[in-house]
Formats: C-alpha cells, sequence, structure tokens
C-alpha cells in the first residue's frame, strides 16, 4: 500500500489530458506544465500529434511576411502582417530575452515566424 502511494505522489506533476479532436490521451510532463504556466499559457487541449497537425495546416493557410525586429532591427520573417499588430515585433533571439526579463502576461509581443 505505501509503496503504491509514493508512486503515484513521484507521478502527480504529471498531468494526463484528453485529447479534444482525437480523444487520445496524452501526457504533460512537469516540466512542460512549469514553462506553459511561465508563459500564462493554460494547459492544451489537444494531443502534440493534433497540435502539430493543426499548426502544420495554419501554417499552409497562412501567409508570411517580412518585418523588422524593433529590438535589434533585423529583418525577420513573421506569420502574420506586421501593419495589422500593435504588439512589438521581435526576433526569437529577443523573444526569449523579452520574456526572461519581462512579464509576458502584461504584454504580449509577436514572435518571429
Ligand atoms: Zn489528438
Ligand atoms: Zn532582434
Amino acid at each position: 500500500m505505501m509503496k503504491k502511494k509514493s508512486s503515484i505522489l513521484q507521478k502527480m506533476a504529471n498531468v494526463t489530458q484528453t485529447c479534444n479532436n482525437c480523444s487520445k490521451q496524452f501526457l504533460i510532463i512537469d516540466a512542460e506544465q512549469a514553462f506553459l504556466q511561465k508563459q500564462g499559457i493554460p494547459l492544451p487541449f489537444m494531443c502534440p500529434a493534433c497540435r502539430q497537425a493543426r499548426r502544420t495546416m495554419l501554417r499552409g493557410e497562412r501567409k508570411l511576411y517580412k518585418a523588422t525586429c524593433q529590438q535589434c532591427g533585423k529583418e525577420i520573417i513573421v506569420g502574420y502582417d506586421p501593419a495589422t499588430v500593435t504588439q512589438t515585433i521581435l526576433c526569437r533571439e529577443d523573444y526569449d530575452k523579452y520574456y526572461e526579463e519581462n512579464d509576458p502576461i502584461i504584454k504580449e509581443p509577436l514572435q518571429e515566424f
């Protein structure tokens, strides 16, 4: 009994979710939960395979635009029309830096595609 309880406790950090799309169960490991929490993103409701499929689909329908990183001035490719957004547009490196130094929930910068 004791043995079983401790093994459950050890695995408690991982969450099993049921995919909204294909109803398969998938695991969100504690590191991923911590990452999502840090970014202020809710836990995913679709399994990695469905999320990947949706991303690919979105990407296929999406146009790519050239934009300029507002931090370092580098030309980057983005998945949104830079003329239609009000957020700061950042390249990958500056985006990562931003998340380390700022609160992403208050101001959401847009990342390089
Ligand atoms: Zn799925
Ligand atoms: Zn930059």
